[in-house]
């Protein structure tokens, strides 16, 4: 199932998205990759789901790419005597503390030792995404007395940001990694990190994860923005996690971060993903808002590789239109010449390397001779990387023997991921690109495609031949060196 678009869409599964048919739905709607959020759902429940993703893509017989978003050290504030919670009044005064007895009017137990350490007089202290605000006045090793700045509403485990502070937290806590050894046995592609501070964390999650998954760190945090380029350089791909990011900072920083996140991602040849509140009101209603439509668009003028649903297709009442949607706008986004003259004008030039070389010349040759479609062989993945960010205009087709690189590749712009034979001869790699050209209707028999490729094969690191191929086998055989 090839799609008529370059960036990919990443769709998240709950209740509303749970049964293959309607997984099934979703991904030939459009969805490229499914995210299943830890933060949600028991482990039969993620179990399952995993399953149906896998049984799909047996029986399409495509890379279908899994995302699994552990929760990471997201703070809870403990439980009310009262279900309903305490209405908190603007310069009213009120307590944080260790201590687990119900909460009331006065005080409640945020059961987080290390925030105690780590606040300061002065600090923020934001509750239920960012609705209710609290500045610390006075504060000890187990109690944090704080003014009512902005009121509301405060209730059962509530989550709270500390957005002024680097916390001392563990990156990863026990619910995350046992989530993280449960989805690496299910085999995922990608984990993503919540509330990544800094590069140890990232680091960590690497150790545990044993090469099982690629690493994605979700920028939420101040600090992560402060650290962006370290954390970037440690990490496989980038989640531009508005929702928090918009908590911990005034909502007005998150476009400008958006911006430098997307181009510092193409730069270092890695994926990202813009998420959160891309259609929000398609939760409930089946046509999105003017003002989200031009949102999905902006991100893709931007260059992003995928673009990212949450509530809209996990819990929503209109999964299925969200994705089209998000289809549609990015059709029309790349049909349109500003959107040609937006990436190719904010490509940078690369020439470190032997296959930044050469992708870059089989990009330059596509603009300037007819053909169908760059087809790259890439064991790691890294050159398909590399041709990605060159923003090809025509279609790339990602070529390898290791399924786990091709479903990894489906989170990014512009792979069609294609899971072939080994290959040991020049030869053998044309003709097989060529006929994935063809079988995955991106090139005819009249058309000619470019091919890269490494000698020797099947070792990483090693591209280093462009060939112009026609896709007429017959032209192949007798011209072609062994
Ligand atoms: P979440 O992350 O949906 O897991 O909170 C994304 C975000 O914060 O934007
Ligand atoms: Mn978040």
């Amino acid at each position: 199932m090839r799609r008529h678009r370059n960036v990919k869409i990443v769709a998240t599964l709950g209740p509303a998205s749970s049964t293959y048919d309607q997984i099934r739905a979703l991904f030939e709607a459009g969805a490229d990759v499914f995210r299943l959020n830890m933060s949600h759902g028991s482990h039969p429940e993620i179990a399952e789901r995993h399953a149906i993703i896998r049984k799909i893509e047996a029986d399409l017989g495509t890379p279908v790419c899994i995302l699994a978003d552990l929760q990471g050290p997201k703070l809870r504030v403990g439980v009310f005597a009262n279900d309903d919670g305490e209405d908190l009044a603007v310069g009213a005064s009120f307590r944080l503390d260790l201590k687990d007895a119900p909460g009331d009017a006065s005080r409640v137990q945020l059961p987080h030792k290390e925030i105690f350490d780590a606040l300061e007089p002065g600090a923020h202290l934001l509750v239920n995404d960012g609705k209710i605000k609290l500045r610390v006045i006075e504060c000890g090793a187990d109690f944090a007395d704080c003014e009512v700045i902005v009121g509301g509403v405060i209730s059962n485990r509530k989550g709270v940001n500390v957005p002024d502070v680097v916390l001392p937290l563990a990156a990863l806590s026990d619910k995350d990694r046992k989530d993280l050894e449960f989805v690496c046995d299910l085999g995922v592609d990608w984990l993503a990190l919540s509330f990544v501070q800094r590069p140890a964390d990232v680091h960590e999650a690497r150790e545990l994860a044993k090469g099982r998954a690629a690493i994605l760190s979700k920028i939420e945090k101040p600090a992560a923005v402060k650290a962006f380029d370290d954390i970037l350089a440690v990490s496989d791909g980038i989640m531009v996690a508005r929702g928090d990011l918009g908590v911990e900072l005034p909502v007005q920083n998150v476009p400008p971060i958006q911006k430098r996140l997307v181009r510092a991602c193409r730069e270092a040849a890695k994926p990202v993903i813009v998420a959160t509140q891309m259609l929000e009101s398609m939760i409930e209603s089946p046509m999105p808002t003017r003002a989200e439509v031009s949102d999905v668009a902006t991100a893709i003028y931007e260059g992003t590789d995928a673009i990212m649903l949450s509530a809209e297709s996990a819990a929503g009442s209109f999964p299925i239109e969200a994705v089209r949607t998000m289809d549609n706008v990015a059709a029309e986004v790349e049909a349109d010449p500003t959107y040609t003259q937006i990436i190719e004008a904010s490509r940078k030039a690369k020439r470190a390397t032997v296959a930044d070389g050469i992708v870059a010349a089989s990009r330059e040759i596509a603009e300037t001779t007819d053909v169908a479609a760059i087809c790259c062989f890439s064991q790691s993945g890294t050159t398909a990387l590399l041709v990605s960010r060159e923003r090809p205009r025509v279609p790339i087709i990602a070529l390898t023997s290791v399924e786990a690189t091709a479903r990894r590749l489906s989170l990014s712009w512009g792979c069609n991921c294609v899971v072939v034979g080994a290959v040991d001869r020049f030869k053998s790699a044309v003709l097989a690109a060529v006929n994935a050209a063809k079988s995955e209707g991106l090139a005819t028999q009249d058309d000619m495609v470019v091919v890269t490729a490494g000698v020797p094969f099947n070792t990483p690191g090693t591209t280093n031949i462009l060939r112009v191929a026609p896709c007429d086998e017959r032209k192949i055989v007798p011209a072609d060196p062994e």
